[in-house]
């Protein structure tokens, strides 16, 4: 670790040090909210809590939270909408039956759903 490096880690250490625990939290939903209002600005659809529910938002920037199911054209079970992947690479949006995980998957192409409030 260079000099310059290891410096920063020690300021950071000492202001983490000093901060209560609850500005430390509030920088933490703060970081969140600003990186989930760049992804929406730039995607308008965001996975979030464990990957189950997503944040969209609409063509005039009101946010929702929501969640998609759909009916499984193979098998007439329920989907649910994963973002499945490896746990550091690329991840997709994938709709997964229910009865067979396995086999019976369908991509999500986000661009293709309609506007909220539309
Ligand atoms: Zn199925």
């Amino acid at each position: 670790m260079s000099a310059a490096k290891k410096d920063l880690v020690v300021a950071l250490d000492m202001i983490m040090k000093d901060l209560p625990p609850i500005l430390l939290f509030t920088f933490a939903i703060g970081a969140m909210c600003s990186m989930t209002a760049m992804a929406l600005k730039k995607q308008r659809f965001f996975h979030m809590l464990f990957r189950r529910f997503y944040v969209e938002a609409s063509p005039n920037d009101d946010v929702y939270i929501t969640s998609f199911t759909a009916t499984c054209p193979w098998c007439g079970t329920k989907m649910n909408l994963r973002n499945v992947g490896p746990a550091k690479g690329r991840r997709n949006d994938v709709f997964v039956c229910e009865r067979n995980p396995e086999q019976h998957t369908i991509s999500l192409d986000p661009t293709i759903l309609t506007d909220l409030n539309s």
